[in-house]
């Protein structure tokens, strides 16, 4: 009888890409994929522990899957991700059911666990728990990739930096990057199946590279590096990256972004509060004023690039006008869109322990007023560009308009344009001129096709993460 798993992914790109090594592993188990999870004989969910909401959701998810292993004795139900490593107490407590733990650092760990969950009978005595936080992260494991045009890609694991409110240190571990040659090697791979975009992965990308030493030659390996020699390999594949930190931002850097073709003219850098007193008690490590150079150099040199980020309100303390601040950076600054959260106290970190003295309806005032601003400034500067020739990588249909196909510009914007699927299927680079600017991006239509798509082939591929 062909076994079956599903996979249930909550949180980040890293966990998405996570998810898809493990289904790479359960495939090369000899598993198969459904999309019903009564019809399972492997279930795990991967978690994510920066927010409250998806934590409570895995809570009522498990309290579902206990009443199937009920009906279903020989079910394996696994945790994995950021709150299988800070909750693993918690969920070993509150579901005795689950049978495998296994924190972000240990995914390769995974087929090991599943033959050791199938052949012992003491369900959960910790035996079958992969929590190793100074885990090695980057053994080679099969990977199910779940697109065939765009691809993620590790570059550095963990993160060093300690913003007070942050729970992923304490879920990932300390940085550790992959060795350059297994990343082109994976990039390589990728473009010759056929992938037109990457996305390099790491919880501070443009960390790459400082615990790596230098070449031969005796030049540093960095973030800046690693995008040249991905341009020099794959010059026709797009390349994204996410999240750079601003600390690691430098004129180099940005040298590189502008200089290599492939690189996305788009900028995804947290900012998290316009306010200096605000940004050191969340330990940013950096202040209002560098940030907003970076924002100015970078558009200096790469015309276009569309800048988005990531901001908080209500932090511990968070005053009125320290509010004010951050709604003045963003005025200033104009993100052509940004992810805007209300804080909420993550246990095991720093500020856990300080008063969350911004009361939930004056955060959720801070948050709505932010969310409206951002929204007319995103209108506004895709309205500007209404008329202009983009390039789209097409996804497929439109989600809003089944007749209309839709896809994303170099600056990661949506755009849904009439076309043919048959003429223009996944994958396909068109240009089209923009003819309506909204929120969400763009409608326009079709003016050529610049390439067809490769035959992408999808495979298992073994890959270095
Ligand atoms: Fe968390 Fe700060 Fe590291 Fe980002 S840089 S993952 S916010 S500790």
């Amino acid at each position: 009888m062909k076994l079956r798993y599903y996979i249930q992914t909550f949180g980040c790109q890293m966990n998405a890409h996570d998810s898809e090594r493990m289904a790479g592993m359960l495939e090369a188990l000899g598993y198969s994929s459904t999309a019903e999870p009564a019809e399972a004989d492997v279930l795990l969910m991967n978690t994510c522990a920066v927010r409250e909401r998806p934590e409570h959701k895995l809570y009522t998810e498990l309290g579902q899957l206990r009443l199937l292993k009920e009906t279903k004795p020989d079910l394996i139900i696994g945790v994995a991700g950021c709150m299988a490593q800070r909750e693993a107490d918690n969920i070993r407590r509150r579901v005795p059911e689950v049978d495998i733990l296994l924190g972000p650092r240990n995914i390769h760990h995974l087929p090991h666990l599943i033959r050791q969950a199938q052949r012992t009978s003491t369900r959960f005595a910790g035996e079958n728990d992969g929590l190793d936080l100074d885990c090695d992260p980057t053994p080679i494991t099969p990977v199910r990739r779940t697109s065939a045009v765009s691809a993620y890609v590790d570059v550095i694991f963990g993160c060093n930096f300690n913003c007070t409110y942050c729970a992923v240190p304490s879920a990932r571990g300390r940085e550790i990057s992959r060795r350059p040659g297994e990343v082109l090697d994976e990039i390589r791979q990728l473009s010759d199946l056929g992938y037109r975009e990457v996305t390099l992965l790491g919880q501070t990308v443009n960390a790459y590279g400082h615990d790596l030493g230098r070449l031969e030659t005796g030049s540093r390996i960095d973030f800046a590096w690693l995008l040249e020699q991905i341009d020099a390999i794959a010059p026709n594949l797009r390349v994204r990256y996410t999240s750079p930190h601003p600390m690691y931002f430098n004129e180099r850097l940005i040298d590189a972004i502008a200089n290599t073709g492939s690189v996305c003219e788009h900028l995804h850098m947290p900012l998290q509060s316009g306010s200096n007193s605000c940004l050191s008690r969340m330990k940013r490590t950096y202040i209002i004023e560098k940030y907003k150079s970076i924002v100015e150099r970078v558009r200096e040199r790469i015309p276009n690039v569309a800048i988005t980020t990531d901001c908080i309100v209500g932090f511990c303390g968070e005053t009125e006008d320290e509010y004010q601040e951050t709604v003045r950076a963003f005025q200033e600054i104009r993100f052509d869109n940004a992810f805007l959260f209300a804080y909420s106290p993550r246990h095991s970190t720093p500020a856990f322990d300080w008063p969350d003295d911004v009361p939930a309806s004056e955060k959720n005032r801070r948050l709505v007023q932010l969310i409206d601003l951002q929204r007319e400034i995103s209108r506004d500067i895709n309205l500007d560009q209404v008329g202009q020739t983009v390039e789209v990588l097409v996804e497929g249909r439109s989600a809003k308009d089944a007749a209309r196909l839709s896809g994303r510009t170099r600056g990661n914007k949506l755009v849904n344009f009439a076309g043919d699927m048959d003429a223009t299927p996944p994958g396909s680079l068109v240009n089209v001129r923009t003819t309506g600017g909204f929120l969400w991006g763009f409608s326009g239509d079709k003016i050529q096709t610049v390439a067809a798509p490769h035959a992408a082939r999808t495979v298992i591929e073994l890959v270095a993460a």
